[in-house]
């Protein structure tokens, strides 16, 4: 197994004074030889996280998105001016319209900026990614998520039209995963698909292998009751070693999973460094 290590460039939380924080995510994976970036935040905090963390993204060579919305895309024209060339692994419905309903029923637009959408087409060698692919080295990408639990579901009144008649299935929601000799190590963006639906593909994907990590946004923030209790359920039978929910997972679910999983789940917020 090669060595494995993801520091965390943006979140919505930062770890120490000279690091920026904003709602969004982006994590630098460096597995072996290959120097991954995966997902950009929403602006240029990426650029100024990674400097004063030492990151260098000019030795990107690959990039994923976890889906479209703009706090995991913002930042991608401003990076891949850093990275130069790179292959991307992305779904074709991360580019398309993306809408959130206002609480006064107005829309805002949530999708990837053009000029971010502009700088992945010109600079990047894009691979869509419509079903699991490898993305080099041990690292791979789900590509869609079957959605297959009956309590899960994309986490917000998302839209593709700007009038708000067409439901967004985010589609292109992804997690990227890799193998250790502990488990499976799963990357998740927002988990629209749901983070019990992603992590039973994952292990369909890995037979035999359990999850030791999981690391990435959650997006429990608007679970109820019942949601939470069936995912805390699912993941106790699953035996996931060690859970780092950040971002769109929301205070009240991060308590939760502590209280659920004491000793197993760890905060990570940027400039946190995880080896495996
Ligand atoms: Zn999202
Ligand atoms: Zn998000």
């Amino acid at each position: 197994m090669q060595p494995a290590r993801l520091t965390v460039l943006v979140e919505n939380t930062a770890l120490r004074r000279g690091l920026l924080a904003e709602h969004g995510l982006a994590f630098w994976l460096e597995l072996g030889p290959r120097r991954v970036l995966f997902d950009s935040g929403q602006s240029n905090v990426l650029c100024h996280n990674a400097e004063r963390l030492g990151v260098d993204l000019g030795r990107a060579d690959s990039l994923v998105l976890s889906h479209g919305h703009y706090d995991h895309t913002g930042g991608l024209s401003a990076a891949l001016e850093k990275t130069g060339p790179v292959k991307a692994f992305v779904h074709p419905a991360a580019l398309g319209p993306k809408y959130a309903r206002n609480a006064d029923g107005t829309a805002r637009d949530i999708g990837m900026p053009a000029p971010c959408r502009d700088a992945l087409r010109q600079t990047a060698d894009v691979t869509f990614t419509e079903q699991p692919m490898d993305v080099g080295g041990a690292l791979r990408v789900t590509g869609p998520v079957p959605r297959l639990t009956d309590f899960e579901d994309t986490g917000g009144p998302f839209f593709v039209d700007s009038s708000c008649r067409r439901p967004d299935e985010l589609t292109d929601d992804q997690a990227a995963f890799f193998e250790t000799a502990e488990g499976t190590v799963v990357i998740l963006g927002c988990a629209h698909a749901g983070i019990i639906n992603t992590l039973r593909y994952v292990r369909q994907l890995v037979p035999r292998q359990p999850i030791h990590t999981v690391v990435g946004g959650t997006h429990l923030t608007t679970a109820d009751e019942a949601r939470m209790d069936a995912t805390v359920a699912a993941l106790r039978q699953m035996e996931i070693g060690r859970l780092m929910p950040v971002h769109c997972t929301g205070s009240a679910a991060a308590t939760r999973l502590r209280q659920e999983f004491p000793g197993r789940v760890q905060a990570c917020p940027v400039g946190a460094v995880v080896e495996f």
